[in-house]
């Protein structure tokens, strides 16, 4: 099974989420499933009318207790973006929101080789967020120990932030992938071209 085409209020093309993503998006009543003639379904209609299909191109979700089809094309009801989800606080995530990259001397680093570092130090009542936590390597982190960046002579390459990553890729699949025939006439010539120059959020 494969991935649902988003739109938004406008019908205008805004993403592509996979078809878990999609399904969620209308079983919250935050999207409607949206059939081959743009006829607009909430969860409830989408699974009644689901039963009644023997093929479609996307497949069916099967449960014990209810059979339905990965709609191909969604449109959401109430905001204009994929509502973004909130990026766990981990370790890794801070890695990857730093690029594995110190945020004292901006050497990359495999992330055994790195620490997480509290631009106010916990010894000063820095808190354990995201705005205060930053990727460091072993030396820097030594190196700056219980002080502020502007003590230790120390600044920071960038000032840390809390990711707003979405689930959502490029705006449009990979140019190689197969574009649904459902998908075409939705994909105005503006989309297809952000797509090529791989738009992303
Ligand atoms: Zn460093």
């Amino acid at each position: 099974m494969g991935r649902t085409l988003v739109l938004n209020r406008s019908f205008r093309a805004v993403a592509v989420a996979d078809w878990r993503r999609a399904v969620t998006l209308v079983y919250m009543g935050l999207a409607e499933a949206l059939d081959d003639d743009l006829t607009p379904y909430d969860f409830a209609a989408w699974v009644a009318a689901s039963s009644n299909w023997i093929e479609v191109p996307a497949g069916f979700v099967q449960s014990p207790t209810m059979r339905f089809a990965v709609p191909e094309v969604i449109r959401l009801v109430r905001y204009d973006r994929i509502p973004h989800r909130e990026v766990a606080f981990t370790r890794h995530n801070v890695f990857a929101r730093d690029r594995y990259k110190c945020a004292y001397c901006g050497k990359r680093k495999p992330s055994d080789e790195l620490d997480l570092d509290h631009v106010i130090p916990r010894s000063r009542d820095g808190a354990n967020e995201w705005t205060n936590i930053v990727t460091s390597c072993r030396p820097c982190n030594l190196k700056k120990a219980d002080r502020l960046p502007d003590e230790a002579g120390m600044p920071l390459k960038n000032r840390p932030e809390r990711p707003r990553w979405s689930l959502m890729g490029s705006l449009v699949p990979h140019p190689r992938a197969h574009i649904p025939d459902s998908w075409k006439k939705l994909l105005t010539q503006e989309t297809k071209a952000a797509g090529e120059g791989r738009v992303s959020q």
